[in-house]
């Protein structure tokens, strides 16, 4: 068993700290806000450090999970961060979901104090965390992915090496952008069944066994018909992750019309108060401007 530090105590860094917890691993957790990380050490075996440099020390691998790219690079450098408190030949995996320039940014530091990289950003949400069922898409080199995939497999039902070190955040890109268009799709198929007087549910029932299916519509087209948004994968996350997906676009010459406008859709849903409701909610914005 490894002797492991979990950054980032949110909605997705509690269970897969606790993960790591229950698979025996000696863990050490730091989270900004004090009093998740001490809920956390009631819930789970584990100590709480003061600082991410602290909770690094002497550890063989250290993950983090917070926001956006500064967050990121706040947890990782500086006095207090993590690279500080880590030593050579450990290993460092990023479950945040950032832009391939910060991860490459953070892997030339890493790489400078002899500390492995993984990019791991995970797809599956809340209840994929929880349950332990997440996909994994990682960038990094083989030697070290293949030691991070062992600690990893305890809360991932896939977990793949796509390229060396910001292929896992371009995968989760690729991610997002499929999401973004095929969501829309759905929301104004649905309005469309309502409008045409058709019963969304049993029209579902039919086209969902055929080429139209998805786990988005499986899995939201209930709520979505109900107009009930107040749960899932929020509408701000998903604007950072088009942006960062608009911005790597433009760098590497891809076009992404449909997601650009999805993207503003999103905007338009953050501007009648809907930033913290689903994804799903576009289906709320067709109604709302109709
Ligand atoms: P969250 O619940 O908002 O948690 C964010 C975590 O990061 C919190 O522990 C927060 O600390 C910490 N944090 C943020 N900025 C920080 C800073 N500057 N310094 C120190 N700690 C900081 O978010 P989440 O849902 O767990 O998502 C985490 C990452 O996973 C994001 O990149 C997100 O896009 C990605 N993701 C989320 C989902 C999902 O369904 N939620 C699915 C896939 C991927 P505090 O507690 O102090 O705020």
């Amino acid at each position: 068993m490894a002797n492991v530090a979990f950054i980032g105590l949110g909605v997705m860094g509690y269970p897969m700290a606790g993960h790591l917890s229950q698979a025996d691993h000696q863990v050490s957790v730091f989270n900004r806000t004090q009093a998740k990380a001490s809920s956390w050490t009631k819930q789970y075996s584990g100590k709480m450090a003061s600082t991410p440099k602290e909770a690094s020390e002497g550890k063989e691998y250290v993950f983090a999970c917070v926001s956006k790219d500064d967050d990121l690079r706040e947890v990782c450098t500086g006095e207090n961060g993590i690279f500080a408190g880590m030593s050579e030949n450990s290993i460092f995996i990023d479950h945040s979901t950032v832009s391939e320039k910060v991860t490459r940014e953070l892997y030339s530091i890493a790489r400078s104090l002899g500390v492995g990289y993984v990019d791991a950003p995970v797809s599956g949400g809340q209840a994929g965390a929880e349950n332990g069922v997440l996909s994994i898409m990682c960038g990094g080199n083989e030697d070290t992915y293949a030691k991070a995939e062992k600690i990893m497999q305890c809360y991932a039902r896939i977990c793949r090496r796509m390229g060396p070190t910001g292929a896992g955040q371009l995968t989760k890109m690729v991610n997002q952008i499929c999401i973004a268009g095929l969501l829309q799709g759905l929301a104004e198929g649905l309005n469309f069944a309502s409008k045409a007087g058709l019963d969304g549910n049993s029209v579902v029932e039919v086209i969902s066994k055929g080429a139209a299916g998805s786990w988005q519509m499986d899995n939201r087209h209930e709520t979505m018909l109900k107009g009930e948004f107040d749960f899932g994968f929020a509408v701000d996350w998903m604007r950072k992750d088009l942006g960062i997906c608009l911005d790597t676009a433009e760098e590497i010459g891809a076009s992404l019309p449909m997601t650009a406008v999805v993207d503003q859709f999103y905007k338009d849903i953050q501007s009648i108060g809907g930033g913290r409701w689903d994804t799903s909610s576009l289906i709320k914005r067709l109604q709302y401007f109709d």
